[in-house]
C-alpha cells in the first residue's frame, strides 16, 4: 500500500495544477493524519476529458472482463482490510470495530457488483408478431461524476464506482474534505488492479467548485451524489439545467417507533444503536423515538440507563463504544441544537454537552443526549443534527404513532418495535420512508437490496442491490425480424 495520496487523473498521480493542499485532521485528537492535495475547477476538467477518452474502449469491454477487475479490486481492498480501518478511524473517528465492518461492506460490495458483469440482465420477451425477436439489452451511459460525504467514506464510494464501472461507464470521483483518504484508497486498488488509464479518476478540493464544474461539463452524462439536503437541492437545480441524470441520497430524521407489545430489552438497544453507534452520523440514524403511552416512562427510564453506559471516546481504543463529531462544525451543530431543544423541550434527561477533562480535550467529543416530551412540530423533531441527540416523543396508540412518525419533510428510513403482525403490516404499508425495519435498528441495511429514501431525502433512481444497475445504465430495446 502506498505512503502517498494524490489526485489520479488520466493514470497518472498528480498534484494539483494550482499546488493547493489539504489537512485531513484526526476528530480525536486533531493531529493531521495526512496533508491531501486540494484541487480545483482545472483539475476537474482534466479528470472528465480523460474520463471521455477512456469511455469507448471500456464500456466496449466484455462484462466478464469488467468484472474480473472488480474482483481484482475486491481482493487488494481486502488484503489492505486493516489499514484501511485504521486510517477510517482516524481519518473519521468512528470506532476500529465499526471502521472494519464498513471496509469489510464496500469488498462486498466490489465482490457482488463483480459478479454483475457476468449477467448487466436485460429481458426477452415472446414478441405478437411471427419470426419476430424482441429483447432489450443494458448500455453504459458515459461519463458519470461521484461525489460523497463523509460518514461512510469508503461503503458510499464503493456503492457507487463498483455499479458505475460493471455497467462500463467511466468516472470522476470526488469525496468529502473531511474524510477523502478511504476513498483514495479505493481508487489506488483500481489502479494496483491495472484498470486502464483514465477509466477512474479521483480528484480533491472544494465541493462547491467542483461540484460546478462536474455538473456543467458537457460529457458528464450523470451525477450520484449522497450528502445534505441543502447541497443535494442546489445540485438539482443545476443538473436540471442541462437535463442531467442525477441520483441524490440525502438527509433524514428517521423515527423509531416502539409500541406497548414490543419486546422490551431487544427494543432498549436497537434504539441505542441505532441512535448512538457512530456519533448518530448514519444518514439512517434514529433521531427520533415515538413511545406508546403505556410504557412511555419505563422505556424512557431504560434508555438512559442504557445511554449513560456507553463510553465515548478515541475510537482506536478497545471498548469505546462512540468516537468523536467528525469536525469543529459538525460539534458545533450538536451544540446548538441542544441549546434549542433545551428552550423547546426543557433540559436534556441525559448529556447535552461537549465532553472536556483527560482524553477528551483535543477531540470532538460529545455526550450523547436525550431530550424527552418532544412534540412533533419542535425543530429538535423535525430538522436533521446528524449527531447523538435523540428526541424521544408520546403517542396515545399505534395509529398516532404512525402519524407522528411520518409528519416530517424526510424518508430515509423507519423502524418498528412490536409483536403484532398486524401493527408490524399497519407500519409496512403505511410508513413514508424507503427503509423500513421491523424489530431491528433504522440504521444497519446490506448491499444486496436497493438502498434510498422518499420525500426530501432522495431523488431519482435508488442506489445498491440490482437497483444500482438502473441509474448506471440504459436499456436498448431491440425488434429484430428473421
Ligand atoms: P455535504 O456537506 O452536503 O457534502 C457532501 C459532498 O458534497 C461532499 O463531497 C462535499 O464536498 C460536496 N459538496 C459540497 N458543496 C457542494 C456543491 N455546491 N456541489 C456539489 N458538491 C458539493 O454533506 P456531508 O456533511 O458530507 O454529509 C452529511 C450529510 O449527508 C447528512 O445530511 C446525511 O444525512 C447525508 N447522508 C445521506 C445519505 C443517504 O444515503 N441518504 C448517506 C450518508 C450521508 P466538501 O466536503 O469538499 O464540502
Amino acid at each position: 500500500m502506498s505512503n502517498q495520496y494524490r489526485q489520479w487523473i488520466d493514470g497518472e498521480w498528480c498534484d494539483a495544477k494550482n499546488a493547493g493542499t489539504w489537512d485531513v485532521l484526526n476528530p480525536a485528537t486533531e493531529e493531521v493524519v495526512r496533508t491531501v492535495p486540494f484541487g480545483d475547477a482545472e483539475d476537474c476538467r482534466a479528470a472528465i476529458a480523460a474520463a471521455a477518452r477512456a469511455f469507448p474502449a471500456w464500456s466496449q469491454l466484455a462484462g466478464p472482463a469488467r468484472g474480473n477487475y472488480l474482483f481484482k479490486v475486491a481482493e487488494l481492498l481486502d488484503q489492505r482490510f486493516e489499514s484501511i480501518a485504521t486510517e477510517m478511524t482516524r481519518e473519521e473517528g468512528k470506532t476500529l470495530p465499526e471502521a472494519k465492518g464498513e471496509v469489510r461492506r464496500a469488498i462486498n460490495i466490489f465482490r457482488y457488483f463483480g459478479g454483475e458483469g457476468s449477467r448487466l440482465p436485460g429481458f426477452l420477451v415472446p414478441s405478437e408478431r411471427d419470426r419476430v425477436h424482441m429483447f432489450t439489452l443494458r448500455k453504459a451511459i458515459g461519463v458519470v461524476g461521484l461525489i460523497t460525504p463523509w460518514n461512510f467514506p469508503i461503503a458510499i464510494p464503493a456503492w457507487k464506482m463498483a455499479p458505475a464501472l460493471i455497467c462500463g461507464n467511466t468516472l470522476i470521483i470526488k469525496p468529502a474534505s473531511a474524510a477523502p483518504l478511504c476513498a483514495w484508497r479505493i481508487v489506488e486498488a483500481c489502479h494496483d488492479a491495472g484498470i486502464p488509464k483514465g477509466v477512474v479518476n479521483f480528484i480533491a478540493g472544494s465541493g462547491g467548485e467542483l461540484g460546478q464544474a462536474l455538473l456543467s461539463a458537457p460529457p458528464v452524462k450523470a451525477v450520484s451524489f449522497t450528502g445534505s439536503t441543502e447541497v443535494g437541492h442546489w445540485v438539482h437545480e443545476q443538473a436540471s439545467k442541462r437535463r442531467l441524470r442525477i441520483q441524490l441520497e440525502m438527509g433524514g430524521k428517521n423515527p423509531t417507533i416502539v409500541l406497548a407489545d414490543a419486546p422490551f430489552a431487544a427494543s432498549v438497544e436497537n434504539v441505542v444503536n441505532a441512535a448512538f453507534f457512530s456519533t448518530g452520523q448514519k444518514c439512517t440514524a434514529t433521531s427520533r423515538v415515538v413511545v406508546e403511552e403505556p410504557i412511555y416512562d419505563k422505556f424512557l427510564e431504560a434508555l438512559i440507563e442504557r445511554t449513560r453506559k456507553l463510553k465515548v471516546g478515541n475510537g482506536m481504543e478497545a471498548g469505546v463504544d462512540i468516537g468523536p463529531a467528525v469536525d469543529q462544525g459538525a460539534l458545533e451543530t450538536f451544540v446548538r441544537y441542544c441549546e434549542i431543544g433545551a428552550q423547546e423541550a426543557g433540559p436534556a434527561k441525559l448529556g447535552g454537552k461537549r465532553l472536556t477533562g483527560p482524553g477528551y480535550d483535543k477531540g470532538y467529543f460529545f455526550e450523547p443526549t436525550i431530550f424527552a416530551g418532544v412534540t412533533p412540530e419542535m425543530r429538535i423533531a423535525q430538522e436533521e443534527i446528524f449527531g447523538p441527540v435523540l428526541a424521544v416523543m408520546k403517542a396515545k396508540d399505534a395509529k398516532d404513532a404512525l402519524r407522528i412518525a411520518n409528519e416530517i419533510p424526510f424518508g430515509l428510513s423507519s423502524s418498528i418495535q412490536t409483536s403484532s403482525l398486524s401493527s408490524a403490516f399497519d407500519f409496512v404499508y403505511g410508513a413514508q420512508a424507503g427503509l423500513l425495519t421491523v424489530n431491528l435498528p433504522s440504521a444497519g441495511v446490506e448491499y444486496q437490496l436497493p438502498f434510498g429514501g422518499t420525500k426530501d431525502s432522495s431523488f431519482g433512481p435508488k442506489e445498491q442491490g440490482p437497483a444500482a444497475m438502473e441509474f448506471y445504465s440504459d436499456l436498448k430495446t431491440i425488434y429484430l425480424k428473421y
